[in-house]
């Protein structure tokens, strides 16, 4: 199901033009306007879901296939030396289009995009508390 006003619904219908890299009954693979580096591609499911937490379990997994061969795809070709592939979930973490996706992303050595972050420390008690929850 489609959802007015969502533009990846828009999108992966063909409903706009998209610069497409692959295409089945699920999903379309299309290049980001925004590239972080060139080739920088998203994975749209046809179906609207505003993220992972909404997605079924098997359409989940299909996008990670299709995630993985696009990588395959993308080392073979642009001979990258690595790859990101980011997937975000809700505003706080970065999502801007709440139609769920996931970036793949080429990198190359000392190519200096910066997805990292400043590791901290895990404390016992953050440990013990998390453990305690979440196991
Ligand atoms: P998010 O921040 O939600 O994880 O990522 C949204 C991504 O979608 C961004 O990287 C942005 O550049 C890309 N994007 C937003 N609108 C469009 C669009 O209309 N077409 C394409 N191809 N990419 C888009
Ligand atoms: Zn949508």
């Amino acid at each position: 199901m489609s959802q007015e006003n969502c533009i990846f619904c828009k999108i992966a219908a063909g409903e706009i033009p998209s610069a497409t890299l692959y295409e089945d009954e699920e999903f379309r693979v299309i290049l980001d306007v925004g590239p972080a580096a060139k080739g920088h591609m998203l994975v749209l499911p046809k179906e609207h879901y505003a993220d992972i937490l909404e997605m079924p379990e098997e359409l989940t997994a299909k996008a990670f296939v299709v995630a993985k061969r696009m990588a395959q795809k993308m080392e073979q070709v642009l001979e990258c030396d690595g790859i990101n592939i980011l997937q975000n979930n809700h505003e706080a973490a970065g999502q801007t289009v709440f139609h769920f996706h996931i970036h793949l992303i080429p990198r190359k050595k000392n190519d200096k995009i910066g997805l990292g972050w400043k590791p901290g420390t895990l404390s016992d008690a953050d440990k013990a508390e998390l453990l305690e929850k979440l196991r």
